[in-house]
């Protein structure tokens, strides 16, 4: 999917949905019910899935969304300095968090490492506290550099907007590479977070956007948790579930295509397991691109299967052909040996000799639709046959 698109949806439709239902005037009481209830019913969520789902960043990004909705209360029940010092400081410090959350590694929430983050953050709000009730002109002096009078909002500090900016590329910048649907939820749950801050209207409306936050962050964490059922880790494909889901699915003619990397163990072998890895990720990718309609999934192992729903065999051949020709011609890279720590000594030194490049191959067999009730299973042992007729042809060929 196109970058623009995946960081779309849902976050910034979610975000983009709360923002229009603000300006629909009889649904205001709604929302500040919502506002002053959704954080806390939110957290609450956020930690019973992170628990059972065993993905504490997400319990982390409510608890920080929760602890700046109640300090911007207190903050706007102090009144005067004490609010815009609170605001301001939350600012700063929440989308460095969410920037560490982006890189963090997932921990357990019930180790001694999520312990800590938790005092972590319970350690921040004591001091974020502390220092915009009891010091609030200090903050603003050295958050604003310039005079109190002048700055109103807070993305007129230099630090904030650094802090924000920051944040923001890099949660982009890692989103792009992994296309982990968490960091697309940190990254609107954030600016939700920033309109909850730079809200200047009725109090309960800037924790109907923190709640909102909290919100992008649940579904995120869900769609990861799914995502990880039907996708493959290695090659980022879609994994055998989908496959089944995705056969399941089909209706009329279509192709089915089984693709094996050839003389996979000797590579094994020769290279280590972990550039066994990386020529099935490189493998992956040429699939990921085949044309005519094709999705690519992991089989298992070295097997990959592309699926041509609506197209009969002749006609997925020459994309096929394209798809073989493509891994064939890519001169596969040997990285260089720090990256392989589990090969052996003996190997490394093969690897590093060997010089830069080395050709992969690989088979392919397709069939298209069988008949009768059970036409998936028959469809993929037919192409099955056929990769194995490529595969007694001489390899690096297509059959049917
Ligand atoms: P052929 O050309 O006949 O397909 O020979 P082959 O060596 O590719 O086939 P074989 O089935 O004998 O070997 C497949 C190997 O793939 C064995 C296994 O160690 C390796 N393999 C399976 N999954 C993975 C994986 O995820 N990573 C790596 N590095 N190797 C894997
Ligand atoms: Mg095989
Ligand atoms: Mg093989």
């Amino acid at each position: 999917m196109h970058f623009f698109v995946a960081l779309l949806i849902p976050g910034g439709l979610i975000l983009a949905a709360a923002a229009i239902v603000t300006l629909i005037e009889p649904w205001r009481p709604w929302l500040t019910l919502l506002g002053t209830h959704g954080p806390l019913v939110l957290l609450a969520l956020a930690f019973l899935l992170g628990w059972r789902f065993n993905r504490s960043r997400l319990v982390y990004g409510a608890l920080l969304l929760f602890l700046a909705d109640r300090l911007l209360l207190a903050g706007n029940t102090t009144g005067g300095l004490a609010s815009q010092a609170a605001s301001w400081l939350v600012a700063l410090v929440l989308p460095l968090n969410f920037l560490l959350l982006s890189c963090l590694r997932e921990r357990g929430l019930f180790t001694p490492i999520g312990g800590c983050r938790l005092l972590a953050i319970a350690v921040q709000a004591g001091i974020v506290a502390h220092l915009a009730f009891e010091a609030p002109l200090t903050v603003l002096r050295w958050l604003a550099k310039a005079d109190l009078a002048l700055p109103k909002g807070f993305f007129l500090s230099l630090p904030v907007v650094l802090a924000s900016g920051a944040a923001a590329g890099v949660i982009l910048w890692r989103f792009g590479r992994r296309r982990d649907p968490l960091d697309q939820g940190l990254f609107w749950a954030l600016a939700s977070a920033m309109a909850a801050l730079g809200f200047q209207g009725p109090v309960a409306l800037s924790s109907y956007f923190f709640a909102t936050a909290c919100l992008i962050l649940l579904i995120a964490a869900l769609e990861s948790a799914h995502g990880m059922a039907f996708r493959d880790e290695l090659t980022g494909l879609p994994g055998r579930r989908a496959l089944n889901e995705a056969m399941l699915r089909l209706r009329g003619p279509y192709s089915v295509a089984m693709v094996d990397v050839d003389h996979f163990k000797k590579f094994n072998d020769q290279y280590g397991h972990d550039v066994g890895d990386q020529v099935l990720r490189m493998v992956a990718g040429r699939l990921r691109q085949v044309q005519g309609g094709g999705r690519a999934f992991r089989y298992g192992g070295e097997e990959f299967t592309i699926l041509f729903p609506g197209k009969g065999r002749q006609e997925v051949l020459p994309c096929l052909e394209a798809v073989r020709e493509a891994v064939a011609s890519a001169r596969f890279r040997l990285r260089n040996a720090k990256r392989s720590s589990r090969q052996s000594k003996a190997s490394r030194g093969k690897s590093k000799r060997t010089g830069k490049s080395v050709a992969v191959t690989v088979s392919i067999g397709v069939a298209e639709r069988q008949s009768g009730k059970e036409h998936a299973e028959r469809t993929v042992q037919a192409a099955d046959k056929a990769l194995y007729l490529a595969k007694e042809g001489g390899r690096n060929r297509v059959a049917t």
